[in-house]
Order: C-alpha cells, then structure tokens, then sequence
C-alpha cells in the first residue's frame, strides 16, 4: 500500500529538478535558472517583521490578513487603479502560488476545463491538474512573439472551459499583454463567461516605459477577475511567502474560509514586512533599473553568440532565446551546456509544449556572472558541429 492518491501520483516531478540535482554536485557553477531575485530585501521591510515580532506580533491574524496591510494592498499599484474594499474583496495568501491554488481549489468543478496559456511557468498546469480541471493549452508561437491572442485563446476554448489563466508580464517569455490585447481577451472571457485568474507578480518589473495594464480594468472585467501578485519578486522576498489576490467578495470569502483550514493565516511578521513593502513602492522601482541594466548586457550577449537569437523581453526577468539552430532537444543541450560549460539554464520543454527549441536564461544574477556565462556559452556553441 503506497497511501498515494491519483491526483498526487500524476504530479510531474519538474524536468529542471533533474538538472538541479546534478548541478548541486559541481563546482564554479553559474546558475541561470533562478526563478527568485538574488537581491537582498528590503532593509525597512526586514525592520519591519523585527519590529513585528519584538512588539508580540506573533500570533494567529484574520485569515484574510491583518487589516493595515489589505488597505495597503488595496491602495497600492498592486489594485491597477480599480477600487476594491480591503475587508471583502482583498486576501493575503502564502506566496501567490497559494493565491492561485486557493482560487482554483475554490472554483473548479471536477472536470471542468482551465486554460493555460503555453509556454507558462510549469505549476500552472501542475495546479490545474491537481484540483481535477481539464487543462487547455492557449498554444502561442514564436512567429508571434509568444503573444497569447483573444484568437489563441478561442482556439483552446471548449463548452466547459470555465477560467483562463493569464500571466503578464509572462514567465519565461517577458511578454507583457497590452491593454488592446487584453481587452480582445477580455472580450472573449465575457462572451464565454469565463473567469480570469490573472498573475502579475512580475508587474513592476516592465521595462522601456511600456505601460502596465491589467485585464481587471477592461470593461466587464472586475467582477470576472482574480488580480493575483506577491512581493516575492518586486522586493526580492520570496522566503517572506507573502502573496495576495483582489477579487470578487464571494469568490475571496470561500478563499478565506479554505485558508483557514490549510494555513490559518501567512506569518504574521512577515505581513508586517509586506506591508512596509507594498507601502514603498520606490524600493520595487530601485530593483528594476538593476535588472534593466542585466537585461541589456544578457540580450546583446545571447545574441552574440552565432546560433543564438534573443529578442529583448519587455518585462520580468528572464531571457528567452531561440536555440532552434543547434537542432538538438532543449534538455539535452541544458545537460550538456552545464556538463561542458558549468552554466545552469531552463530548457523550454518546462514551460508547457510551445516552448521547445527555446532555453530560459535569468537575468536575475549579477552583471559579472551574467558576463562569464555568455563567455562560457560562446566557447560552448563553438564547439558544436
Ligand atoms: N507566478 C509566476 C508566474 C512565477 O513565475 C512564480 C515564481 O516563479 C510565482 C507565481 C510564485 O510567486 P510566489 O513566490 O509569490 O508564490
């Protein structure tokens, strides 16, 4: 008897787990997979939790959160300009996984069908799986820049198809939807009466002055939408597991009366520090022209390498570049890019089934290693046939 369900024995183990696994036993290793900022926190937000916690904040919060920082929340950029009411329409999860993971645990019945945009972040369709959705690939293509259309989206649509999950700016690609685009989707989810659960936890990181926009403010939008962000990336805190999501009331209340039963409440210190964070947004802003700066230097530096073609992505932090022209699976040239040239990258093949022939570089290191990492690649490609 092995006490494994179905569901739990069809989860995937991640293909990068493979490559993690063997990079963990190497020296002068360069790690280009991170999907977390290796900045520091915020000192204020660290102040913060410590504060928190020497004044006795250490106990059980509401399970929705303490009171300031859903205001906070609710006030912040993090609302994309739409009002929500802190006490009914805001939640704070751990991490924006548990967002997600509450909000599809709460709204899909057994089979009914989830669309994922592809290529996405792999826990999408791991989490979909896993509440007993049937999940939709929205297949996007290179030729489109990976771009998810309300066309994309019709194409992957079924009779049952009851939530589109969306993410943009977008993991791996850097795509960030416009407001145009997002309101041809829009169309789509009010037409079909599909509810939108939309991550934007790389929101502060869109470069180039390209606006921001939400699919919450299209019209017809709110009252279908789940906002789903963190401070994970936009403050480097993503140990602190502070996630959040603004919704319609009914659909945060079951969230709130499942969190109760799975987490009680996120860390209380770290609300506090949250809170620090989501109330000095120019921290978030400082990370960014950090990043801006490696984005540059990781592009023009793929791009050098013959074989290797990377259009510059507009948000997040991760390069996606085309590999096609080594003809090889993205697995084996990651294995063998880490055998041969001590660089950790993520093979396209994670994010889905679109993403083949692409490999996903993070420019979330310094400008040094980022430096020797192309130098590495570049002997590394040389030496193909
Ligand atoms: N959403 C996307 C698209 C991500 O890429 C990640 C982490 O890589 C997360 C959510 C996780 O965020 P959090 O740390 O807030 O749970």
């Amino acid at each position: 008897m092995e006490w494994i369900n179905t569901r739990a024995g069809q989860m995937q183990k991640s293909p990068i787990r493979k490559l993690f696994d063997r990079a963990s036993g190497m020296r002068d290793v360069i790690h280009l997979e991170m999907g977390e900022p290796d900045l520091p926190t915020p000192a204020g937000a660290v102040e913060a939790a410590d504060r928190a916690a020497r004044d006795g904040k250490t106990h059980y919060t509401a399970n929705n959160g303490i009171p300031s920082l859903r205001r906070a929340i609710a006030a912040s950029p993090f609302a994309n300009g739409l009002s929500y009411d802190p006490e009914t329409e805001v939640i704070v999860t751990v991490g924006a996984i548990n967002a997600l993971a509450l909000a599809l645990m709460c709204i899909i019945e057994p089979g009914e069908g989830i669309l994922v945009q592809d290529p996405v972040w792999l826990d999408y369709f791991e989490l979909a799986k896993f509440v007993g959705g049937e999940v939709r690939h929205i297949r996007t293509v290179p030729e489109e820049g990976f771009r998810v259309s309300a066309e994309r989206v019709r194409q992957a649509l079924t009779p049952n198809s009851r939530v589109l999950m969306l993410n943009t700016p977008g993991n791996p690609t850097g795509v960030v939807l416009s407001r145009p685009e997002l309101e041809e989707i829009a169309r789509v989810a009010v037409e079909h009466d599909l509810l939108v659960v939309c991550d934007e936890v790389y929101r502060t990181l869109i470069y180039d002055g390209v606006p921001s926009a939400s699919i919450a403010e299209c019209p017809g939008m709110k009252e279908r939408t789940l906002v789903v962000n963190s401070v994970s990336k936009a403050f480097a805190m993503t140990g602190w597991r502070v996630g959040f999501a603004l919704g319609p009331a009914k659909l945060i209340a079951k969230m709130t009366q499942l969190q109760e039963y799975l987490n009680a409440c996120v860390a209380t210190p770290c609300q506090y520090a949250a809170q620090w964070a989501v109330e000095h947004f120019e921290a978030a802003d400082a990370m960014r022209e950090i990043y801006d700066a490696r984005r540059k230097v990781m592009v023009a530096g793929l791009n050098s390498i013959p074989g290797i073609r990377c259009a510059m992505p507009a948000g997040a932090f991760y390069a996606f570049a085309d590999v096609r022209a080594f003809g090889m699976e993205t697995q084996i040239l990651c294995e063998r890019i880490l055998e041969e040239a001590r660089v950790v990258c993520t093979p396209g093949s994670c994010f889905g089934s679109c993403g083949e022939g692409f490999i996903r570089f993070s420019y979330a290191n310094s400008i040094e290693n980022i430096e020797e990492a192309i130098r590495r690649l570049r002997t590394f490609a040389a030496r193909l046939p």
